[in-house]
């Protein structure tokens, strides 16, 4: 008797055991379901964005929502490089140079994943020039870009780069990030 109670009680034990033991592994494995939820297998990983600046990043890609892919956005989320971060996912979707140009406006540190079947193939540091030429255009409508006849391609010296203030090289209007982001909406 007193050794069946033994073994019943190490069973217990045991069992706790491997019920807390499984209970680990569950929660491990939920961990890394929780990536896999926003993982995607092929299209566009915008990393390190400046937080609070992934809204930004959407808009200045014409990105509303309504489009067939699926678009992923974290918000402030703890990153050991910068403190907090925003990350942008976008599925079936690869971005095109005009357009890594202007993500690097708004979000100047952002790092560009891209995925393969599942795999990141290549992974680029967005950097933003001292000099910009061709992305934006200039507000000030006398500007010498903006003439209807023998237009002058738009030059922008980048002043500041958080939060971002750019100077027209032509007629030094100022621009900043509210101009910028508004440009690209507008235009859609
Ligand atoms: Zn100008």
């Amino acid at each position: 008797m007193a050794l069946k109670r033994i073994e019943r009680e190490e069973g217990i034990k045991r069992t706790g055991y491997s019920l807390l033991s499984q209970w680990t592994e569950m929660s491990d494995r939920k961990k890394v379901e929780g990536i896999r939820v926003v993982k995607i297998s092929d299209g566009t990983v915008i990393d390190h964005i400046t937080a609070g600046h992934a809204l930004q990043v959407l808009q200045i890609l014409g990105i509303t929502g309504k489009e067939d892919y699926v678009v992923t956005l974290a918000m402030n989320i703890s990153s050991s490089k910068t403190g907090r971060k925003d990350i942008v996912k976008l599925e079936h979707r690869f971005l095109e140079g005009h357009e890594v140009a202007r993500v690097a406006l708004v979000a100047p540190d952002a790092t560009l994943n891209l995925i393969e079947n599942g795999k990141v193939t290549r992974k680029t540091r967005i950097q933003l020039p001292d000099m910009i030429e061709d992305v934006i255009t200039c507000p000030n409508q006398r500007c010498v870009t903006n003439k209807e006849r023998e237009p002058v391609t738009p030059k922008f010296q980048v002043v500041a780069k958080d939060p971002i203030s750019l100077k027209c090289h032509y007629c030094w209007t100022m621009v900043d990030e509210t101009d910028i982001v508004a440009q690209f909406t507008q235009t859609k």
